[in-house]
Formats: C-alpha cells, sequence, structure tokens
C-alpha cells in the first residue's frame, strides 16, 4: 500500500515538472536566441538531460560512448578553427548544449529499449517454467523476442545514425573536399538536378571521397557499438528500483522528445546552422517568386514609367549578355599572359567600347549574385529581393519586348529568383529544356537560336551564357582546346576564356545586323579559381572569384542620341563598381524613366554616381572590395 502511494506520489510529481519544463521551453523559444535568458535555460536544460542519462544509467560504459560521442559532436568546431572561420563561445555553448541533449535522448532511449528487451526475454524465462499456462510453445515465442530484439536493434541503429548527421555531414565533407560545408554548397546541389549534382562529385572526385566514406562508416559503427553497451538493465531482484528507473526514463524521454521541437531547433550547433539558413533562403526563393504577382499589379499603377525622347522613335535594341565563372585575373584585356580575348582587345581599343577596369562581383554564386544583378535589391540599400523589380519586369513595363535566351538549365528541384526572372520575358528560349548538364549544346548554340526580332519595336534580349561553368573541357568545342601548359586545369579554363571572347563578338555582330541596334552589356556573374573545389564558393572566397570582366558597347546611333551617358560611362570606366548595380546601369542604358526608387548615386551611367574603392562592397555587404585587390 505505502509502496503504490509512494508510487504514484512520483508518477505525479514526474508529469508536474515535464509539463513544467515544456512550458518553460516553449516560453524561451519565442525569445530572441541571443538573449541570455534563452542561452542560461537551454545550457541547464543541456545539462539536466545529461544528468538525467547519467543517473540512469551509472557505468563506465557510459562515459566512454559519452566521451567518443563529444569527440565526435565537437570536432566540428575543432575543423571550424583549423580554417580560421570565427566562432563565438557564445556559439560553441550552445553547440555543446545541443550534443548534449541529442546524447541523453540515445541513451535513454537505449534504457527503455533495453527495459522492453529485457522484460520479453524475463516473460519468456517464466513461461518455459510452467508452459502449459501459455498458448505459444517456448520456441515461438523465444523467436518473437529475438524478432524484437532485431527490430530495436535496426531502429537503434537508424536513430543512432540520425544523431549523428549533423556532425557526419560536416566531417566527411571536409575530409573529402578540404572545407566545411556551407548553406551556399548545399543551395548549388539543391539547384542541380541529377546529372549536374553527378557532375560536381565527378569533376571534384578524389580517393579522398572514398576515405570519406569509409570514416562515416567508422563514425556510426564504434558510437553504435559504445552507445549499445550502456543501461544494460540487470536481471537481479533489484526490481522496484528498477521500475522507479524506468518511470524516470520515461519522464525525460517525455522531456527530451518535446525539446526536439521546441530546443534543439533554437540550440544552433554549427552544421545544423548551415541547414538551417539553407532552408531560410529557399524560403526566400519560394517568396520571391509568390510576390511576382504583387509586383506586377504595383507596376500597372506606374504610370510614370516612359522612355527617353531621344531614343529612336521607330525602335530600339539593347542586349544584355551574363557570363558564367569568368574572372579577369585570367583574360589577355585585363593583363592576363595568355591571349585569350583577340576580339575583345581589339573592339576595347574602339570608341564604341568601355570596358570597365574595376568591376566586382557582389558574391561568388550564380544565383545569390544574379538576384542581387537584375533586381532593384542591392548591397548598398535596404530593399528586400523580394519587394525589388527586376530589370525584365521594368524593361517590359516601359514598353519593351523582352526576351530570355539561356544555356544554362532550366529545371532544378527548385525554382530560383532566376527563372522567376526569366519567366516574366515575353519570350523564353532554354537551349537547355531537358535539365541535363552534359550532352547538351555549347554556347554557339544560343547564336543559332537568338530571337528574330522586329526592329520597329523595341527589344530587350538577356543571354545566359554557360561560359567558364565546370567542367571547363565539356564547355569547349575541341578546335577551342588550344592552350598546353603544364596545368591542364588552367589551359581548359583559359580555352573556355578564349571561346566565351569569340560567343559574346558573334552576338554582338548579329546584334549589330539589327538597324535598331543600340547597345550591348557582358559581364559575367562572378569570378572563378580553377584550383578550388566547384571554383568558386563563399567559405573559399579570394580575389580571383570576385573579380570580373564587364563590358559595354555602343552604337554610334546611341553615343549622338545619348551623349551624356555615353561620356559619363567612359569616365567612370576606371571607377570601382559591384555588378549588383546592373540593374541600375540597364535601367540607365536604356532610358527608362520614373523606375521607382532610382538612385543616381548608384548608377554608374551618371555623372552623381558616388561609389569609390573604398565604398564598393562585395560578399553581400560584409567586405570591402578593397579586400580582394590584386
Ligand atoms: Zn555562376
Amino acid at each position: 500500500m505505502i509502496k503504490s502511494s509512494s508510487d504514484l506520489y512520483k508518477s505525479v510529481s514526474y508529469i508536474v515538472l515535464a509539463l513544467a519544463i515544456t512550458v518553460i521551453l516553449y516560453f524561451v523559444n519565442d525569445l530572441s536566441l541571443q538573449s541570455m535568458l534563452a542561452f542560461t535555460t537551454y545550457s541547464i536544460f543541456g545539462l539536466f538531460c545529461l544528468w538525467s542519462s547519467f543517473h540512469l544509467c551509472k557505468s563506465k560504459n557510459l562515459i566512454i560512448a559519452f566521451l567518443f560521442f563529444e569527440i565526435t559532436y565537437l570536432s566540428v568546431y575543432v575543423l571550424s578553427i583549423s580554417l580560421s572561420l570565427n566562432t563565438s563561445l557564445f556559439d560553441f555553448i550552445k553547440g555543446v548544449d545541443f550534443s548534449f541533449v541529442v546524447f541523453s535522448l540515445l541513451a535513454c532511449i537505449k534504457f527503455v529499449f533495453n527495459r522492453i528487451t529485457n522484460r520479453s526475454s524475463s516473460t519468456n524465462t517464466s513461461s518455459t517454467d510452467s508452459c502449459s499456462s501459455y498458448s505459444c510453445s517456448s520456441n515461438s515465442c523465444l523467436k518473437s523476442s529475438n524478432l524484437s530484439k532485431h527490430l530495436l536493434s535496426i531502429l537503434y541503429f537508424v536513430l543512432v545514425f540520425i544523431g549523428l548527421f549533423f556532425p557526419l555531414l560536416m566531417i566527411c565533407y571536409y575530409v573529402a573536399t578540404g572545407s566545411l560545408i556551407s548553406s551556399d554548397i548545399i543551395l548549388a546541389l539543391a539547384q542541380t538536378n541529377g546529372s549536374e549534382g553527378k557532375e560536381f562529385f565527378v569533376s571534384n572526385f578524389n580517393v579522398m571521397w572514398v576515405v570519406s566514406f569509409v570514416i562515416l562508416v567508422v563514425i556510426v559503427a564504434v558510437n553504435y557499438i559504445l552507445l549499445n553497451r550502456v543501461c544494460a538493465v540487470s536481471k537481479s531482484a533489484e526490481s522496484d528500483k528498477q521500475s522507479s528507473k524506468l518511470q524516470f526514463a520515461l519522464f525525460s524521454l517525455f522531456v527530451m522528445i518535446v525539446s526536439v521541437f521546441l530546443a534543439l531547433p533554437r540550440m544552433d550547433y554549427l552544421p545544423y546552422a548551415v541547414v538551417k539558413v539553407t532552408s531560410r533562403q529557399l524560403d526566400n526563393f519560394d517568396a520571391y517568386k509568390k510576390q511576382k504577382g504583387a509586383r506586377l499589379e504595383k507596376l500597372k499603377t506606374l504610370t510614370s514609367l516612359k522612355l527617353d525622347n531621344n531614343l529612336n522613335a521607330d525602335g530600339n535594341l539593347f542586349v544584355l549578355v551574363i557570363g558564367e565563372s569568368e574572372t579577369r585575373d585570367r583574360m589577355g584585356v585585363y593583363g592576363f599572359n595568355r591571349d585569350n580575348t583577340p576580339n575583345l582587345s581589339k573592339e576595347s581599343e574602339s570608341l564604341n567600347t568601355v570596358l570597365f577596369k574595376n568591376a566586382y562581383a557582389s558574391w561568388p554564386q550564380t544565383v545569390q549574385v544574379l538576384s542581387y544583378a537584375l533586381t532593384q535589391a542591392n548591397q548598398y540599400s535596404s530593399i528586400e529581393t523580394v519587394d525589388a523589380f527586376s530589370i525584365m519586369e521594368i524593361a517590359k513595363a516601359a514598353g519593351y519586348t523582352t526576351y530570355w535566351l539561356s544555356n544554362q538549365r532550366k529545371f532544378g528541384v527548385y525554382e530560383t529568383p532566376i527563372t522567376v526572372v526569366a519567366s516574366t520575358a515575353d519570350k523564353e528560349i532554354w537551349t537547355n529544356g531537358s535539365a541535363k548538364m552534359e550532352g547538351v549544346f555549347f554556347d554557339e548554340e544560343l547564336l543559332n537560336r537568338f530571337p528574330k526580332i522586329d526592329p520597329k519595336k523595341n527589344n530587350f534580349i538577356v543571354i545566359h551564357l554557360m561560359g567558364s561553368h565546370q567542367k571547363y573541357e565539356k564547355r569547349l568545342p575541341s578546335e577551342y582546346k588550344v592552350f598546353k601548359g603544364d596545368d591542364e586545369n588552367n589551359d581548359y579554363y583559359d580555352d573556355t576564356v578564349l571561346y566565351t571572347d569569340h560567343i559574346v563578338s558573334e552576338i554582338y555582330k548579329k546584334a549589330k545586323s539589327y538597324s535598331s541596334f543600340m547597345g550591348m552589356v557582358y559581364l559575367s556573374d562572378h569570378g572563378e579559381d580553377p584550383h578550388i573545389v566547384g571554383g568558386h564558393d563563399p567559405v573559399n572566397v579570394n580575389a580571383q572569384m570576385l573579380r570580373i570582366p564587364a563590358v559595354v558597347y555602343f552604337s554610334d546611333n546611341y553615343i549622338n542620341r545619348c551623349k551624356n551617358i555615353y561620356t559619363n560611362l567612359k569616365a567612370n570606366s576606371d571607377n570601382y563598381w559591384s555588378n549588383d548595380l546592373l540593374y541600375e546601369l540597364m535601367v540607365s542604358l536604356l532610358r527608362i524613366e520614373g523606375a521607382p526608387n532610382f538612385n543616381l548615386k548608384l548608377d554608374i551611367a551618371s555623372d552623381k554616381y558616388d561609389l569609390d574603392k573604398n565604398s564598393v562592397m562585395t560578399m553581400y555587404g560584409k567586405k570591402h572590395v578593397t579586400e580582394y585587390e590584386k
């Protein structure tokens, strides 16, 4: 009697305590992550979880399992420090709390699983004593208990793997590539389709991927074996103690499972934070797409949009060519020691051409950089990408017939702002509709698909090249594989620059063949370092990935009609510029008046342009370009 009432008392207090902890976690969940109260609560909670598991399983095995688990989890911070990425003590402690909770959860689950398997085997033992009273034969009972044991073992193995997923992701990627996985890398892979993902691994494959797989297996196996040995339930007579422990285990388990929803996502363990940033970015992409309708509605109300009277009254043609992964550090026209830009070098001497000497990418990756370049959003103003009009939207609203012609893939797993911008065009032409990266067209296919325009209309054509995207040799017709040095990677890369020079020059010829041709812009989205995994990534960013070519070609007609734009650009051609300001440049070149929130100070074609070497930014406004000068 006494025993059962004390049991009841204990159960009730566990339930009350569990609910109290749940309420606290729920309340803290709403606080800022940087708040001291949240930080302290999570730290106390992490310690509580750890204490719970030690209370349940006081054994040497638990200590060993715990130590190995912590080494696995915290090695991520050792990597990040060794790569001199700054992790604050604050972030580190949150990561430690995270590891405590996950470890305790696994230990607790092990305790409960042990109880289940132990009970079924002891039931089984008693059944052999009095076999007749059971409907099953002792053999079948033994079988079913073995089966449940195996099933629980498999389930536990899966749980251990899930528990180790985040550190494994980072450790294995580091072993294979020598750098930490970042949200941008996950994003880049998420935007690819299967064949391009395969291409990424093929072009970056080395024996270290195999090593990393072996390490993955070893880490999971060792952790599983060690955790499997913790919390052994003794079969001795201490059943009272054991049953009270089971109550405590169930209480702890409840609290920890609640924390998976209310606390763990807030304790920013490093790899988890990376995954979280990625999913937020994908949400932004989605929001940009969803906002498109709202932006178009808003555009309709902008009655002030019109074209400058100085343009041809009967039709104007403008072309924007967006290159891929071309660094000006490996271009002849910018002083590189291989003559891989013969056409541009010749053109740059013409009065019709303005070559930007100091252009930078705002970020080293396509989607992010073009989200800014093609829209009003930039590093210097607070306008959010979701609310930002794109150059396509504005040009169309101002009366241009718009074209999007691309040799890049259209279909990834996710739609990006680039595909959304493209979808505004009156006509979209994708050479690569099959979504394959390999076995599709070289960039010269874009010349065949160049739209037949009506020269009596205003036309704006955007052309997106495949340019110097890895793998370089796959972008090249055989006659363009010309450079032979002691580094094949560099040779092929320099070949792609030569090939792009040819393509851009041919596009220019095509455009000039129309009497309405007014101007053309060529620039690269970002640069490239052929010796870095993937060629460009923000974790390993260097000058070569950010220093890009940019050039504007004018017709004589345009120079006569819009002399001030031409003069201003010529005067600013040595000035510093980042390609998130492409939107301003295009609005200005296309002579669109009345564009909302247009800032002349950010327009390099204006005499009011007021950025310079010290104020031009990169890395989404986090770095000065002066850090990436040669
Ligand atoms: Zn790119």
